[in-house]
């Protein structure tokens, strides 16, 4: 390796940053390493399709492709979560005619044009009189007139055809549900034993369902809670309060809330998450044509732009990479909206006046004095040591307008800082004493090429090296000579 070597170049020169779910056009080495090269930060393995052996496959592929590229990826392991389906019909589907009655029981026996299985008892036990039952991604809508403890009783309100296990979603009421299944449980311990960074959890309801995959995950991955239902929307404070990041998941909340709420909650939970200092993901449809088209729409364009210029950390595609015919096409164009957006002088007016302010602790005033002070001296990066990446999510979270490069000791925090704005993480040994702070970041940034001979940085640390939570350093530094050399 040789300083100024372009491979070594881990700046995206973007700080947004871009999550390419993987799937049947997406797993091999070849489109794998081409999704990387084009820009994705973070892969995401979708826990509701393929087996383990697929799972397994493609985390290895990763961690070479890693490996390889020298540039921390993070894994997104995204749990199906109590997904909720009806059972099988004689011919296969039926017609729902609007205003005619259909009754959903728990009998397994093959359904008709009057009723069909819904083998989710918590649904009878949770309905109420009045509330609605979306089928088939809302496409389908039944309202309950009668409920006995085994029989519901609908009128369809909007009709159409419904085949066999088609998605239902209750969005009227809280439903008794564990937030993860049975399935969910075995692909956790799966995805935790294989090394995954993040864990989705789908269909969250409320702060208890993140709690308790805390407590089942121990730290082994960081915990993305998706917020999908009206009752996640409601208790947003609690949720984005116990979670580590949050996905505005708009698929599922286009069907469960009225569709024409999602963009200002979108704007609602991006702006919450930003002022909380977690990292916020924007997902679902944001190039949707590009499945079928090498070019997305232009309203698909600027999509992609608002969620950029909301500030949001990261945006995902689904199908887009994960089944399309345009992976690395998709993640192209994503690529280049997000540092198209970043390079507007309205970017930096809109992050600038959404900055929140500082709590009261001493990664807050540090990353808040960086800020300033690599702003006033335009410091060509600021450096922030982490050992947990605490303190480079909160230096994240001022969205400074240098580059953040952030030095780790743990492969597992380089890893999780992926989906965090703005932070180019390079995995390092600690310092071994403040000299050795200056000079390891001065080193790392003129051969990441963030830095050039005599260009200034500005350095976050904490005292004593390795103590996390510590944050209480900031000095200016001056690339030299010697650091060149090393
Ligand atoms: C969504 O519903 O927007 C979402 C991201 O979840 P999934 O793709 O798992 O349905």
């Amino acid at each position: 390796m040789t300083y100024g070597d372009f491979n070594l170049k881990i700046h995206r020169e973007r700080c947004t940053r871009i999550i390419a779910t993987l799937g049947p056009a997406s797993s091999t080495a070849e489109t794998i390493r081409a999704l990387s090269d084009a820009g994705a930060d973070l892969f995401r393995l979708n826990m509701s399709h393929g087996s383990h052996d697929d799972v397994a496959k493609l985390h290895a592929i990763i961690r070479q492709v890693e490996e390889d590229t020298q540039r921390p990826i993070g894994i997104l392991a995204d749990l199906q979560g109590p997904k909720l389906r009806v059972g099988v019909f004689e011919n296969d589907q039926i017609t729902l005619e609007e205003g005619a009655s259909f009754n959903f029981d728990m009998d397994d026996a093959l359904g008709n044009e009057k009723r069909v299985c819904l083998p989710h008892p918590e649904i009878f036990e949770a309905l109420e009189v009045g509330a609605r039952l979306l089928l088939d991604d809302g496409k389908l809508n039944v309202k309950v007139t009668k409920i006995t403890p085994d029989k519901i009783t609908t009128t369809v309100i909007i009709g159409g055809v419904l085949s066999n296990r088609k998605g239902v979603n209750v969005p009227d009421v809280i439903l008794p549900l564990a937030a993860l299944t049975k399935k969910d449980l075995a692909d956790l311990e799966f995805v935790l034993e294989l090394g995954v960074d993040w864990l989705g959890l789908s269909f969250v309801q409320r702060a208890k369902d993140v709690k308790e995959a805390k407590d089942l995950t121990k730290g082994r991955a960081a915990i993305l809670s998706k917020i999908e239902k009206p009752s996640a929307v409601y208790a947003i404070d609690e949720i984005v309060e116990i979670s580590d990041a949050i996905m505005v998941a708009r698929g599922d909340m286009g069907v469960e809330l009225p569709m024409e709420d999602v963009p200002a909650q979108q704007k609602k939970i991006i702006r919450h998450c930003r002022k909380a200092g977690i990292p916020v993901v924007v997902a679902t449809q944001m190039l949707e044509s590009m499945i079928a088209s090498p070019v997305p729409t232009r309203a698909e364009v600027s999509d992609v732009a608002n969620a950029v210029f909301d500030g949001a950390d990261a945006i995902m595609l689904s199908g887009e990479s994960a089944m399309g015919k345009y992976p690395t096409e998709a993640v192209n164009v994503m690529d280049r909206i997000a540092k198209k957006i970043e390079s507007e002088p309205s970017y930096r007016r809109a992050l600038d006046k959404d900055i929140p302010e500082p709590e009261a602790t001493t990664s807050d005033a540090i990353s808040a004095a960086a800020q300033q002070v690599a702003s006033t001296i335009e410091a060509k990066a600021i450096v922030t040591y982490t050992t947990s990446g605490s303190t480079a999510f909160r230096a994240a979270r001022v969205r400074p307008s240098s580059p953040l490069l952030v030095l780790t000791p743990s492969k597992s925090a380089a890893r999780r800082l992926t989906l965090a704005w703005g932070l180019n993480c390079v995995f390092t040994k600690d310092a071994m004493d403040f000299q050795d702070m200056i000079d390891k970041a001065c080193t790392v940034s003129f051969k990441y090429g963030f830095t050039k001979l005599n260009d200034r940085i500005v350095i976050m640390a904490g005292m004593p090296f390795g103590t996390p939570g510590k944050t209480n350093v900031l000095r200016i530094a001056r690339v030299s000579k010697r650091h060149l050399e090393k």
